[in-house]
């Protein structure tokens, strides 16, 4: 997509958030003006507090299921990943969760239809369900649990992808559809369940690393700069997708669990707990479009992308205790 002005304007719903500040970062240093639009539910102010200085960024907090947004001028992007995204959090918010990505989507693609914005969605492999096949490209339908204990989230995206698909058809607006595998790095919350927060956590305190079930069950994890540098690519393009955006490094949760415990030197035992309901089995991209499409692989190692983490959150965790006398 060529941007029609010297400083376009993105606005990114979620923006406040582990993925979304990143992403409001690289924006701003390519030069947009940001507007990040968040209702902090699970993200945090100190995550953008760094990008509030400059002249480019403004913040709003506002919910985007329940408000329209009115934006001044010309507006060229607008993302949305405002979403609980951690099993943790859309499973303790399943209402709210449906609601960011049905209204939520809603009024995101008004905006940009109004705008004659492009339009992306932060969607997810989690479309894909306990998938059948592996690994999993755009064409496969996938096998969700439309009533499962996930469903809040997975339907949620399912039904954010099909009415942004209807508001191109219908209203001719320029959308693009980013299913996201898992994605990891600073600025992840310690206490947000997910796998690699919980094991870095775990690790730093010395304490056992939870593998839920067996551990056999199978991910792939992308480095946050690398899923930045693939939407932000993806946001140039010109392309509807959906783009599978991950790493195709597939690794049992118990081989992430023992190179969890290489980067940190820790001695924290594994601890095998309850398996979660519905968990997929697998799950590893086939990027090929992307790579075709968007000339787009990731390229931090999981080495280095873990250790960079680790390094980050054993700031976050230092920062936490209290001051000693
Ligand atoms: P996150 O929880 O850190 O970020 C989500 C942000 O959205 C938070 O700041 C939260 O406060 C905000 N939010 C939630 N509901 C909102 C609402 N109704 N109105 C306004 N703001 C709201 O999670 P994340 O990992 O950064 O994920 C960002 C997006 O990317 C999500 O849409 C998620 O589904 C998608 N995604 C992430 C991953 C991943 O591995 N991180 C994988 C696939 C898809
Ligand atoms: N997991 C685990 N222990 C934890 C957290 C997660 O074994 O403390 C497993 C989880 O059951 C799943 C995988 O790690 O199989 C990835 O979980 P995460 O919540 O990070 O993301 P998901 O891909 O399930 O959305």
């Amino acid at each position: 997509m060529a941007l029609k002005t010297a400083h376009p304007k993105a606005v990114v719903a979620g923006g406040a958030g582990f993925l979304g500040s990143h992403l409001c970062q690289r924006l701003i240093a390519d030069g947009f003006e940001v507007l990040c639009v968040d209702d902090l539910s699970t993200g945090r102010e100190s995550n953008i507090r760094h990008l509030l200085e400059h002249a480019g960024f403004s913040f709003l907090r506002s919910d985007v299921a329940m408000e329209r947004l009115t934006v001044q001028g010309d507006v060229e992007l607008v993302f949305h990943l405002a979403s609980p995204a951690s099993p943790t959090a859309y499973l303790a918010r399943p209402v709210e969760t449906l609601l960011a990505g049905s209204l939520g989507t809603r009024n995101l693609l008004e905006l940009a239809r109004s705008k004659h914005a492009r339009f992306l969605l932060a969607s997810t492999s989690e479309v894909y369900g306990d998938p059948q096949v592996s690994p999993q490209s755009e064409d496969y339908w996938g096998h969700v649990n439309p009533v499962g204990p996930r469903s809040a989230y997975d339907e949620a995206k399912r039904f954010a992808e099909s009415l942004t698909v209807a508001y191109r058809s219908a209203s001719g607006v320029d959308t693009g559809i980013a299913r996201i595998f898992n994605t990891y790095g600073p600025r992840m919350q310690a206490d947000d369940g997910r796998v690699v927060s919980t094991f870095i956590r775990q690790a730093l305190s010395e304490m056992p690393l939870t593998v839920h079930g067996d551990g056999h069950q199978t991910r792939s994890l992308c480095y946050v700069d690398d899923t930045v540098e693939g939407l932000m690519r993806f946001a140039r393009s010109e392309h509807s997708g959906p783009v599978n955006l991950g790493s195709p490094r597939e690794l049992t949760v118990r081989r992430i669990a023992a190179l969890v415990r290489v980067v940190t030197q820790s001695s924290s035992p594994i601890q095998f707990v309850a398996a979660m309901v519905d968990d997929p089995k697998v799950r590893c991209p086939d990027i090929s479009l992307a790579k075709t499409l968007l000339r787009w692989v990731p390229a931090v190692s999981l080495e280095t992308g873990l250790e960079n983490t680790a390094k980050w959150m054993a700031g976050e965790l230092n920062d936490a205790l209290p001051a000693r006398a």
